[in-house]
């Protein structure tokens, strides 16, 4: 086993740790600030096309994309850390183009897209000339359960008719977002796992209507959650992703990777939130010494180095098994690190508050907004407990 990092990911950490430090850190106040004075808290701020456009210069662009000639040609493996080391800022994804919902949406495009449907919608996705929501839970519905999807896509003529209502489609608010991929039923006869199609959207389609912008425990992202009603929404045939009844295939396709990358940003969150509860700890005196000192802090501190390294090394795993075995070979582990990255991402993140006090729950650090995240990322991407039904399930295969 070789824990080294090929020439190739070494070179690239270099360079992206160059532009965390020198660019991304320092524009964290910047970003917040040019939110707060914006018209519209939803359009991406000038100080992101900067980054951007720097990061892009750097070659530090779509290292999410593992099919050929689209990214920077990583291996899974090759890009955990790097996810990792970008995960530690909330804006770090975005600066290098790869933040979710886009990255899934990419992949799927580039794996079931016609050539015209990559051209028209992919080629500008990995240019960030536009961004793009999925759209597939509702809010009437059990939506973690995916066969319980009601929403319709109809057949007329040379055309499709989408009707339903969706919600938490993340990225919809942003004036950039012109693409939906959404997902609902097309057929209510067929086999249960062929009833949903997905099928792509302009955001700008008659019949489109975004409701309200929802929140995560109050923050309110600058992409936007929305809640979207489409009534009677008529896009052309061609607009089939893949054939009809493959929704739930091509979901498998865009939920694996994507979710390794929700890990592996997570454990970049938590070793920030390491960072940050050490430096306090050291800096902050109670009752005559400072508190890293108290053997309380001190537990959680090596408690959190511990759970760490222990989810890094599962990411690490289930990467290369992506890599040299695919997807499907990989589903348990998977399904481990989704559940057991965001538990101690946010079980770090939450020691890290408490070290704080009462700095830690206000919106002068990070934190709370870390903790806000990983907290809700345990119900986003399939909540923990299915997860855990998927990996429990393959395990007592094996014995029957
Ligand atoms: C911040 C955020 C962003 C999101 N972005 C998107 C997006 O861009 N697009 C999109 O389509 N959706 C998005 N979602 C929605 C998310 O994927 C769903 O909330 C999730 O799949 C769960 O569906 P649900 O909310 O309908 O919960 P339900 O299906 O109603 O489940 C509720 C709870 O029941 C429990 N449960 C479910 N199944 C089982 C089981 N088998 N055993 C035991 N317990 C179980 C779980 O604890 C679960 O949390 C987002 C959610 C959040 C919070």
């Amino acid at each position: 086993m070789d824990f080294s990092y090929s020439a190739h990911t070494a070179d690239l950490l270099d360079k992206l740790g160059r532009f965390m430090d020198e660019h991304v850190y320092p524009a964290e106040p910047v970003y917040d600030e040019q939110i707060a004075a914006a018209d519209n808290p939803h359009e991406q701020p000038q100080i992101m096309r900067e980054l951007q456009a720097r990061a892009r210069e750097l070659g530090l662009w779509n290292l999410f994309m593992t099919h050929d000639g689209l990214g920077a040609g990583l291996t899974n493996l090759e890009y955990a850390p790097l996810a990792e080391m970008v995960g530690r800022s909330i804006i770090g994804n975005e600066a290098i183009n790869c933040s979710a919902p886009d990255t899934g949406n990419m992949e799927i495009l580039a794996m079931f897209g016609t050539e015209e449907q990559k051209a028209q919608w992919l080629r500008p996705l990995l240019d960030c000339e536009i961004r793009s929501a999925f759209a597939m839970t509702e809010p009437a519905v059990a939506s973690s359960d995916a066969t319980n999807i009601t929403s319709t896509i109809r057949r007329d003529g040379n055309d499709y008719v989408i009707n339903g209502r969706k919600w938490y489609t993340s990225g919809i608010l942003d004036p950039d977002c012109k693409l939906i991929i959404f997902m609902g039923k097309s057929d209510p006869e067929a086999p249960a796992y062929r009833r949903q199609s997905m099928i792509l959207v302009p955001a700008d389609a008659p019949g489109v209507e975004v409701l309200r912008d929802l929140p995560m425990f109050g923050f309110h992202d600058r992409l936007g959650h929305g809640e979207v009603q489409f009534t009677d929404v008529r896009v052309p045939a061609a607009n089939m992703l893949g054939a009809e009844g493959d929704g739930f295939a091509i979901a498998q396709g865009r939920l694996g990777p994507g979710r390794m990358h929700y890990a592996m940003r997570a454990i970049g969150m938590a070793e920030r939130a390491l960072d940050l509860m050490c430096r306090r700890a050291l800096e902050r005196t109670a009752f005559g010494g400072p508190l890293a000192d108290r053997g309380v802090v001190r537990e959680w501190i090596a408690r959190s180095r511990i759970e760490i390294d222990q989810i890094r090394l599962l990411v690490l795993k289930s990467s290369w098994l992506m890599d040299t075995e695919g997807n499907a070979a990989a589903r348990s582990e998977v399904a481990a690190i989704k559940v057991a990255a965001m538990e101690v991402a946010h079980a770090v993140v939450d020691r890290a508050v408490q070290t704080f006090g009462a700095a830690g729950v206000s919106n002068d650090t990070v934190l709370a907004r870390m903790h806000a995240i990983t907290r809700a990322l345990q119900i986003a991407d399939g909540p923990n407990e299915v997860h855990l039904r998927t990996i429990a399930r393959l395990e007592v295969n094996k014995h029957r």
